[in-house]
């Protein structure tokens, strides 16, 4: 199908591209990679009157390492994050996140950002981000102001962004210490969204107690899902197959998925906690810690 009649505007600025989204209200779309924007137009489960297109924003492409904060643009793109040699490293979860996200053509265009916008319920970037902790700079009429992600993600294909807002980047916290983390993915076949989904990251104490956790589920709500009980639970606490066990338990707990194609309500929920069990038997792997299977 081809997409309803819409006005292109190729934006040749940041102040021009927020100019437009201002003027058209909600009758204006950013247009990032286009990956999902475009889909949902020809489908016409969009239709967008004006479209604000930020590619040849080229500036907007950064990733940088900046208080504290690994800093994606609103056209840094899954591909250019794929080949960063110091990523996996370093950034263990994000490294992960962007050898799943759809397949190599999508991720050749798709962005950090745009996923984060979208808000589809099994994307896989803001299970990252909730795990994370990210934040996401909005610029409104009043200025720009920082979005816990938390907050950001409001419901299905619904985020804190409002009409005539545009997100101008994405923070990552980097991680203090020995960074342990990973993203796991059950997905049909190659390429596809999320059947279930779940990142952990973990932060030990001197003690060898867990610090900090950040643990969240995807495709297990109307919006990825922080498993805060989990978290509470992994904290304060010396890492034992128990202690997983009953993390990926709350885990599974918290999901509430719903029955599509890639399967019944209660095979997501299980597999919530399997993958979160998962990811969190590799982030201990990290930092040393083994048996916890
Ligand atoms: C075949 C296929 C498979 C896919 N598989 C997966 C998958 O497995 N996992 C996954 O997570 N995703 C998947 N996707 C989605 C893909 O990752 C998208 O690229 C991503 O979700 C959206 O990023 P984008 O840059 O293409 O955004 P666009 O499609 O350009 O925009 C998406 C939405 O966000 C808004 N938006 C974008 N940028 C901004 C901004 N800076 N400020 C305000 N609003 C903005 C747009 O207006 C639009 O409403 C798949 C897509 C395809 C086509």
């Amino acid at each position: 199908m081809f997409p309803a009649a819409f006005e292109y505007h190729r934006a040749g600025s940041v102040d021009e591209a927020f100019a437009l989204l201002q003027k058209y209200g909600g009758d204006a779309r950013v247009l990032a990679g286009g990956q999902s924007l475009i889909p949902a137009m020809r489908y016409r489960l969009a239709r967008p009157a004006v479209l604000v297109d930020i590619n040849p924003l080229t500036d907007l492409g950064y990733i940088r390492e900046q208080n504290g904060m690994l800093v994606f643009g609103a056209l840094a793109r899954d591909a250019a994050l794929e080949r960063l040699p110091w990523l996996p490293a370093r950034y263990p979860l994000l490294a992960d996140v962007a050898k799943v996200v759809a397949d190599p053509v999508v991720r050749q265009m798709g962005t950090v950002v745009g996923s984060l916008c979208h808000n589809d319920p099994a994307g896989d970037w803001a299970v990252a981000a909730l795990a994370g902790r990210a934040q996401i700079v909005v610029r409104g009429a009043k200025g720009t102001r920082t979005v816990p992600i938390d907050q950001f993600l409001v419901d299905s294909f619904t985020t804190a962004v409002a009409d005539g807002e545009m997100a101008l980047e994405v923070q990552f916290p980097t991680p203090a210490g020995h960074p342990a983390a990973s993203y796991q993915k059950l997905e049909r076949k190659v390429g596809d969204f999320a059947t279930a989904s779940a990142a952990a990251r973990i932060a030990l104490a001197a003690d060898g107690t867990v610090a900090d956790a950040g643990i969240a589920v995807g495709a297990a709500g109307p919006t990825a899902l922080r498993v805060t009980a989990a978290e509470a639970l992994l904290r304060g606490q010396k890492p034992t197959r128990d202690l997983v066990r009953s993390a990926a338990d709350e885990a599974a707990k918290a999901a509430d998925p719903v029955a599509d194609t890639r399967g019944s309500a209660e095979y997501k929920k299980a597999m919530a906690g399997v993958l979160v069990g998962r990811a969190l038997v590799s982030a201990f792997a990290q930092l040393g810690i083994g048996g916890m299977q």
